[in-house]
């Protein structure tokens, strides 16, 4: 994952443009994805799909000829989505077009301009300070025309037609934290998930921030409806703890099962409440949609300050970050394959688990007791209304005990199945 992350990390991405092709096509390598055009003027809900737009060359040159500003050397120095210019013109009617952030003086900004047609460069803020009077020759060599957004999907048939969503934003340029170490981490699961057979169905949506995730949902309202549970990744390849933030719905399954698994990696963990501001979660938890789809995390985004700066370079993403990550994606989602609602098949009074090998012979012996009580919970709660993890959260154990125990207990006659847990009422309307 991190190899691919250097490898994707020059690329100038956008939410439209060349980089974004070039991205997932790279990806292709690492799963068959398919990839999705839509084009500029489409209506998506209430968004219209922008101009395309690709860039080959910009800089800023002094009066010697030098590039004082040089997209060569980082594509985060122009501002994303400008418009073409050509022109010279002094210093101080550049300095509109430049973005600095004083407080942190050598780095650079990641800002854009999407959606209002505007024209600039990002640098640090030291590089203006020593930027001398005179005239500058400004060159933007872009092109806003009308062509495609472009998305990847890729599909996972398990055996069953419900989904689980994973979506990440593709729209970033040379940042490795925010953006490719969710592509990164995506694009891994989609082909480990792959090679193994699962319960759930699963759908991967590489797009573009906001405007690709609305276009994905407008394109297929249909196929949503088959989501039971769903993750944004983003943001997972630095040093801080997880975090999950939970969906609109707020309790459900996926947000109980995220809530689980973090608690038990014993860190720092953060569990955020919903809140209509941050990456895809958005469209995904808007009213018309409503899916149960959280957003996994480490320090969230906006709170840490390399955030949309150049300092969110390959040194702030680590391959140990970024496999815990990865290995907590899976641990939610093998929660989720494995919960189910039994029936204690001997419900008046306890059943005689010695007898059936299930419990120690031994009475009044210390030690853990985790697989005895795991039983006990289990048989005692299984009445059909419980699922695995209900118990586990009443119980205070560990998931995996208790479904370790549900599977002892039923190879012995005591539980039996009851329908799938999205059968249930009162779960996951
Ligand atoms: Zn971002």
């Amino acid at each position: 994952m991190y190899s691919l992350i250097e490898e994707l990390y020059p690329i100038c991405r956008s939410i439209t443009g060349n980089g974004v092709r070039e991205t997932l096509d790279r990806l292709k390598r690492v799963v068959p994805i398919e990839i999705h055009e839509v084009s500029s003027g489409s209506k998506v809900f209430d968004w219209t799909v922008p101009l395309e737009w690709n860039i080959r060359d910009a800089y800023v040159k002094n009066s010697q000829g030098e590039r004082v500003i040089d997209f060569r050397k980082s594509n985060l120095h122009v501002l994303n989505y400008s418009v073409p210019v050509r022109e010279k013109m002094r210093l101080d009617e550049l300095k509109p077009h430049l973005f600095t952030m004083p407080d942190r003086p050598d780095w650079i900004p990641y800002r854009t301009s999407y959606y209002k047609k505007n024209w600039g460069f990002c640098l640090s803020h030291n590089a203006l300070l020593g930027l001398a009077d005179g005239e500058y020759e400004v060159c933007i060599d872009s092109s806003l025309e009308s062509g495609n957004l472009t998305y990847g999907e890729f599909f996972i048939p398990g055996e069953t037609t419900d989904q689980i969503l994973v979506s990440t934003h593709i729209c970033h340029p040379s940042l490795a934290n925010d953006n490719l170490s969710g592509i990164a981490i995506a694009s891994h699961l989609a082909a480990h998930l792959a090679k193994t057979s699962n319960k759930y169905s699963y759908r991967f949506v590489f797009a573009p921030g906001t405007i690709g995730a609305i276009t994905w949902l407008s394109k297929n309202e249909s196929a949503a409806k088959r989501i039971k549970h769903g993750l944004v990744l983003a943001g997972l390849g630095d040093s801080g703890p997880l975090s999950y933030k939970r969906s609109r719905r707020g309790d459900s399954e996926i947000d109980r099962v995220a809530a689980h698994v973090l608690r038990l990696l014993g860190e720092k963990v953060q569990i955020l409440e919903f809140s209509p501001y941050g990456y895809d979660e958005r469209q995904y938890c808007s009213p018309g949609f409503n899916l149960a789809v959280g957003r996994l995390s480490r320090t969230p985004h906006g709170t840490f300050p390399e955030y949309h700066t150049s300092a969110d370079n390959l040194g702030f993403v680590s391959s140990q970050a970024l496999g815990e990550s990865f290995s907590t994606c899976l641990s939610i989602f093998s929660i989720l394959e494995r919960d189910a609602t039994f029936l204690n098949t001997n419900p008046k009074c306890e059943p005689q688990l010695g007898e059936r090998g299930l419990y120690r012979m031994m009475g009044g012996t210390s030690g853990d007791n985790t697989s005895e009580m795991a039983m006990l919970w289990t048989l005692n709660l299984s009445d059909g209304t419980y699922s695995l993890l209900d118990i586990a959260e009443r119980a205070q154990l560990k998931f995996d005990a208790i479904y370790n125990a549900a599977v002892a207990l039923q190879q012995s006659g005591l539980l039996k199945p009851v329908a799938s847990e999205s059968d249930r009422p009162g779960q996951g309307a």
